[in-house]
């Protein structure tokens, strides 16, 4: 059987890249028959209002509702999710996609501002976000969680320590609530996307437009990065391509031009 298109899909960290994209691509995708409603969050409130213009400008989109929250803010978190209207309160999907790294340094020089504010969003955000939700799927049987982790939960890379840290939480969280969830007719994946030019790198160097641009840049020949619209894909396929009774655990996804390094040493 193919899967019912999802009602009502929430994506947190909508504002711009892999958020957007996945909010837009829902929208774009629904139809006469099976409409979506799309709650979309993040903190800047004037990019949720232009993003909610534009998804209701699409025909079969119900509802675009915007919910300008720090999603590290539990009590806020909570209250904004309790707050929604009766009819955006079934969520069918959450997309907990809201996430960031910061920073560059080696462990021993790291920022400890940085590392809390990454556990804080990458880790208690998603965990907020998860338990104001998904009880609800519990409750009615149905539901999917996307939690957007990282290649870089899977492999290390010199000076990502707390961020790689924290997707290695998200990726393995993941398959831990499938094993709560089995039989309840809620899926969970894990999408673990490689380079994906989006705001993460401006973000990451803080502001640092020019270093940003470099990690997405080649000389010749195709993209070395993902684009956010390529991740929502997958996103959508996941939820609303593949029937209900089929679950991707993990996925990871990289550009075709991104690869594996070799062990390092030192031999000085
Ligand atoms: P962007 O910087 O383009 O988008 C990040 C989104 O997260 C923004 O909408 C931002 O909204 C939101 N966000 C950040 N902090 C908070 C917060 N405290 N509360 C609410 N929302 C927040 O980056 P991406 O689209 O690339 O990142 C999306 C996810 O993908 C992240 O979890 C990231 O770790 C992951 N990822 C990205 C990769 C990449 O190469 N780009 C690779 C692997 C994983 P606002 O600023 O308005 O609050």
């Amino acid at each position: 059987p193919v899967a019912l298109r999802s009602a009502c899909v929430l994506v947190t960290g909508a504002t711009a890249g892999i958020g957007k994209a996945t909010a837009t691509m829902y929208a774009k995708s629904a139809t006469k028959d099976e409409p979506v409603s799309l709650i979309v969050t993040g903190r800047r409130a004037n990019l949720l209002d232009e993003l909610c213009a534009d998804l209701k400008s699409f025909p079969h989109v119900k509802h675009a509702v915007p919910l300008a929250v720090d999603v590290s803010d539990k009590e806020k978190m909570f209250a904004a999710i309790e707050g929604l209207p009766e009819e955006v309160k079934n969520i069918d999907v959450l997309v907990n996609n809201a996430g960031l790294a910061l920073g560059t340094a080696p462990i021993h020089e790291g920022n400890m501002d940085d590392w809390e504010m990454m556990v804080d969003v990458n880790c208690k955000g998603l965990l907020y976000a998860t338990k104001a939700v998904l009880p609800g799927m519990v409750e009615r049987g149905d539901g999917h969680i996307i939690n957007i982790g990282s290649v870089a939960g899977n492999y290390n890379l010199p000076g990502g320590n707390v961020y790689c840290a924290t997707k290695a939480f998200v990726n393995h969280l993941s398959t831990s609530m499938r094993a709560d969830l089995i039989g309840k007719g809620v899926r969970v994946t894990s999408i673990e996307p490689g380079n994906t030019e989006t705001e993460f790198s401006i973000v990451r160097f803080k502001g640092n437009a020019e270093a940003a641009k470099k990690v997405y840049e080649a000389s010749s020949g195709p993209r070395v990065a993902c684009t956010g619209e390529d991740i929502a894909k997958i996103i959508y396929f996941a939820t609303d391509e593949l029937p209900k009774h089929v679950n991707i655990n993990n996925l990871e996804v990289m550009p075709e031009r991104q690869g594996f390094g070799p062990f390092a040493f030192n031999r000085e």
